[in-house]
């Protein structure tokens, strides 16, 4: 917590004791939050907040930013702390059962690594983005409700760190999720994620992290994850989840309120926030892709598929929240077309990419089993049996002759979202990578699509400096020049962390705890 937040935290417990009985809700919240701010008179207020005006939106009002949930320092203190106790005690539970020996199967805690060091750090940068942006806005309702998420997100960070703490006693890939996540060329895309929206102004990265993300998006990345947790019999998981999602509330809310807010302000807000919609909906739904390879790939015990999850929260839901959206002239995100043609490919090409590359990733892949195939066939009629399942066979065939598949090959990264060139044209030719590129200053940039190139096009400058790890490697800046050397920078136990399911000690020890060799 900054200095700011502990006086105010402080402020709100001393008024707490002497405040008479009688203020009503609304005056106890105006004296606690908004009278806590106040106009500079020693420098100009524009001197002060001198970021919340270039990025051009103009705020006439700041008295017009509501605060659905009028909750103040104390009473916040007292619901996050009833919630901390809950939590940890089924933690300890959890914990003194061996509950991590009644998930379904050995392969579920990849779902969960991918999760630990993929989106914990996001939420500790979160935090840290929050507290930034509350500095840097002016109004004092808005300052206190991103106060109150930085210091939401940094409990989220750390209830995931105590869930971690268990895991990483029995199972690989667990033991340096904050170094690995800086470092590691697939954490690269969430981190940059994140790291584009923390260098944008204030306003961009409200509208970025609480509306497209936590608004729009976050169904497709909590839900899935907490369902795949519960229905494989993670409690801990399940535990952090459902705490978290308690604040997701506030936190969607605050999400909507500053799009209106901002819309209400001002007509030539529109094509501003609209921009930022089309580009962090990109951005999100890219990021996404990790999700989607989780859910069809992933979870031993599956909860839906990705194409249906996206039917159901992004062009049901999302459609209707755009519908609603529409009377301030806001209309659906850019390329939203161009997700829902590829929500039958994303998760196979994902996957695919993981197995190729699992020698150098701190998560397990496998071949789905007969079973699991089928259902991806159920799934995705049109084009898991054409052209994803005879690629698995063949990884399969060259397995069962000793020859698994790694490819030695570094792969080109789009330079926006960093994700390798693996998608494809989906429209034309669903075998033929997507690939576009544009100039700047004498040198070429590669994209995966046009949404990634919008973005690079409007932007150059900040994107230029994207750290991508495949140049990196090539640039030496990573260890050396050979796999061991890079995989001994990001910290991995070669034979222990990475590599096939199968022959992997995290399968080992499994069948030795739970007596089974499970079924092939
Ligand atoms: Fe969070
Ligand atoms: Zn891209």
């Amino acid at each position: 917590m900054n200095k700011q937040a502990s006086d105010i935290a402080m402020k709100g417990a001393d008024t707490a004791k002497t405040t008479p009985r009688k203020l009503g809700l609304k005056e106890r919240y105006n004296l606690m939050t908004r009278d806590l701010g106040w106009d500079t008179t020693y420098q100009p207020m524009d001197k002060v907040f001198p970021f919340d005006e270039f990025e051009g939106i103009k705020i006439h009002d700041w008295e017009g930013w509501q605060d659905p949930f009028r909750l103040t320092m104390d009473a916040y203190w007292k619901f996050q702390g009833e919630k901390e106790r809950k939590l940890y005690a089924i933690i300890d539970a959890f914990q003194q059962n061996n509950g991590h020996l009644n998930v379904t199967d050995g392969r579920y805690i990849n779902a969960l690594k991918l999760f630990f060091q993929g989106v914990s750090p996001l939420e500790y940068a979160a935090s840290r983005g929050y507290a930034l942006a509350g500095r840097n806005l002016r109004g004092v309702g808005a300052r206190v409700a991103c106060q109150m998420q930085a210091i939401d997100e940094l409990r989220h960070a750390q209830t995931q760190i105590h869930t971690i703490s268990h895991y990483n006693k029995f199972f690989s890939g667990l033991h340096e999720n904050v170094h690995m996540y800086d470092r590691v060329w697939y954490l690269s895309v969430p981190k940059s994620y994140f790291e584009d929206a923390m260098t944008a102004g204030p306003f961009e990265f409200v509208t970025s992290i609480s509306f497209s993300f936590e608004y729009v998006l976050t169904n497709l990345l909590f839900m899935p994850f907490m369902s795949g947790a519960a229905f494989n019999g993670d409690m801990a998981t399940v535990t952090f989840g459902f705490s978290a999602q308690s604040d997701e509330s506030r936190h969607m809310t605050l999400g909507l309120e500053i799009v209106k807010f901002l819309l209400e302000q001002d007509p030539a807000n529109l094509p501003i926030v609209q921009r930022w919609i089309d580009k962090w909906f990109w951005r999100g739904y890219r990021l996404l892709a990790l999700v989607a390879m989780m859910m069809d790939y992933m979870l031993p015990k599956r909860v839906m598929s990705w194409s249906e999850a996206w039917e159901i929260y992004f062009e049901k839901n999302g459609g209707a929240l755009f519908e609603d959206l529409s009377r301030y002239g806001v209309r659906m995100p850019k390329y939203h077309e161009v997700a829902q043609k590829e929500k039958a490919h994303l998760s196979h090409q994902i996957w695919s990419t993981f197995y190729n590359y699992s020698h150098a990733a701190a998560l397990h892949t496998w071949i789905p089993k007969d079973s699991e195939k089928d259902w991806l066939s159920e799934k995705y009629p049109d084009t898991f049996d054409k052209l994803y399942r005879p690629r698995f066979k063949h990884w399969e065939d060259l397995a069962k002759k000793d020859e698994r598949w790694f490819n030695d090959g570094l792969p080109m990264l789009c330079q926006v979202c960093q994700i390798p060139m693996v998608f494809t044209e989906v429209d034309t030719d669903p075998t033929r990578i997507s690939f576009r590129e544009s100039d700047y200053k004498g040198a070429k940039y590669h994209f995966c699509s046009d949404g990634c190139k919008d973005i690079f096009d409007y932007e150059p400058e900040k994107y230029v400096q994207a750290w991508l790890p495949v140049h990196q490697i090539f640039q030496g800046n990573c260890g050396g020049a050979t796999l061991p050397e890079v995989l001994a920078w990001y910290h991995f136990e070669p034979g222990v962390d990475n590599g096939d399911y199968d022959l992997s000690p995290d399968r080992a020890n499994w069948d030795r705890w739970t007596g089974t060799r499970a079924a092939d």
